[in-house]
């Protein structure tokens, strides 16, 4: 929820299983960009990155946003007509972007695999120069340092078991510390959406999948954007430490192991190494994965539940972290005034009965 604890609501507790910024927020890549073709989506996505922009003077927080571009990389002439398509959307929905030429990109990146035989060959790069990461537990931490301020209680290693219902309505939550009682009750659990809208008594459009992440040892600064290989499906940047930060698609397998398996780290790695052969002499530190929530559109889901009096913020599937701050935005406006934010409205829940579907997987190919 959004730390501002505006429209006049008081009385406000975060309840969280484990430690804070534990879940997804703290497991991420730190991807942010609003890089997508519908307008609802960009109304969402940009708000979220104008945000973060000044985030970190807003929460006197050092969250370490570093807009060092995202890149996203063309590989068939076929593909460089979609490229041309997206970079037109997004200026035309008022978001800056360039379609880079192969010259470019090589001016850019020059440790690319550019040979003539490489697999996967450059043709140019949709840019978005505005997108960038920032550091995760900052954000969380950020943001939580500021809503304790504004006196919103943070009750840690705290469990929700249960939904009270009194009434057909949600009047609050049974934890392992006890109950607690609410005019409106609001759940951001990303992997966990599914599990917790069946205690309420309801299926959500979600499927949960393991998505897996991983770091290099550190080096020196070798590589100063985030580049994304559809083809490859692998991405990659360079944290602060020095580390390569490395990710790509889902397992396809629907789970709940936060591990991964290791077919997928095996495409993903090998994706890097046919675009950065230079790579092969890096040593792998970490491998991790965390449980993402899938939607059939790629798009999240806001509004009340089919359970009155219980609100949803769920269903990123893998790009909720860019999305935090609008995101909060628009949950807490939900939450306070029980009604859709202008820019929330769109991403209800009544999307999958009505057919008006945000398709992010065929407007931008963001698969999930
Ligand atoms: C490997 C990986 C890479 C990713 N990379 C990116 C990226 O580069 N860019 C990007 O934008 N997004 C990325 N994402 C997605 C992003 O991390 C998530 O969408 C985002 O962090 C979700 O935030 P959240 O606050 O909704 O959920 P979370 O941060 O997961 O928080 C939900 C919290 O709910 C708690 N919870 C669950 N059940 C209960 C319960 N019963 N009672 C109490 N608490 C409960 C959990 O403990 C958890 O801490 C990535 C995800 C993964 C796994």
């Amino acid at each position: 929820m959004n730390y501002k604890t505006t429209h006049g609501a008081r009385n406000v507790a975060v309840i969280e299983r484990n430690w804070l910024g534990g879940g997804n927020t703290g497991r991420n890549t730190t991807a942010i960009r609003s890089n997508y073709f519908y307008l609802e989506s960009t109304a969402l996505y940009d708000l979220s990155l104008r945000l973060y922009e000044k985030l970190g003077r807003e929460l006197n927080y050092n969250i370490m946003l570093s807009q060092r571009g995202m890149m996203q990389i063309v590989s068939s002439p076929g593909e460089m007509e979609m490229a041309a398509r997206m970079v037109n959307a997004m200026q035309v929905n008022g978001v800056s972007a360039e379609l880079l030429d192969l010259a470019e990109v090589k001016r850019r990146v020059p440790i690319f695999n550019y040979a003539p035989d490489a697999r996967y060959p450059v043709y140019g790069a949709i840019f978005q120069a505005r997108a960038g990461v920032a550091r995760h537990d900052a954000v969380a931490w950020g943001y939580a340092r500021a809503a304790d301020r504004l006196g919103v209680d943070i009750i840690q290693q705290c469990d929700v078991q249960e939904f009270l219902v009194e009434g057909g309505r949600c009047v609050g939550v049974a934890t392992s510390k006890g109950e607690i009682r609410a005019d409106r009750v609001g759940m951001a659990v990303a992997g966990s959406s599914g599990a917790l809208a069946a205690k309420a008594g309801f299926r959500l459009p979600i499927t949960s999948y393991t998505l897996q992440a991983c770091v290099s040892e550190p080096v020196k600064p070798i590589f100063d954007t985030v580049l994304v290989s559809p083809m490859t499906g692998t991405y990659v940047s360079q944290s602060d430490k020095g580390e390569m930060v490395i990710g790509g698609g889902l397992d396809r397998v629907p789970s709940y192991g936060q591990r991964g398996n290791l077919p997928q780290l095996e495409t993903v790695l090998s994706g890097l190494l046919e675009m950065f052969p230079i790579f092969r002499q890096l040593r792998l530190l970490r491998q991790w994965g965390g449980t993402v929530d899938v939607t059939p559109d790629s798009s999240p889901i806001f509004g009340e539940s089919p359970l009155p009096g219980l609100f949803i913020n769920g269903g990123w599937g893998t790009g909720g972290f860019k999305g935090i701050p609008a995101g909060g935005t628009v949950f807490a406006h939900l939450l306070a005034t029980g009604g859709h934010h202008e820019i929330s409205r769109p991403f209800d829940l009544s999307r999958f009965r009505s057919g008006h579907m945000i398709d992010e997987a065929a407007g931008a190919g963001i698969a999930h």
